[in-house]
């Protein structure tokens, strides 16, 4: 399988809603949409502790266990 991870926060892209837009609309599929959104980064500041949490809560949505969102997580965000 061929899976897209945002190059910002490592988040796996596996649906379009998920990849980040440029300033014209178009998708990217370099960062997630949470990253990267009408050519700007998202909540530069944002900590790593932060968006394990928010990237977590993502993959709960879609159905994995938090326990394995959150180790595959910590095992791709470069803490
Ligand atoms: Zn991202």
């Amino acid at each position: 399988m061929n899976v897209t991870v945002c190059q910002s926060c490592g988040m796996p892209l596996t649906t379009p809603a998920q990849f980040g837009t440029e300033a014209d609309g178009s998708t990217t599929r370099e960062y997630c949409i949470y990253c990267y959104k009408e050519g700007k980064f998202e909540q530069p500041g944002m900590s790593l502790e932060g968006m394990t949490e928010m990237c977590t809560a993502i993959l709960k949505d879609e159905g994995m266990d938090e326990e394995s969102a959150r180790s595959m997580l910590r095992n791709q965000l470069p803490f």
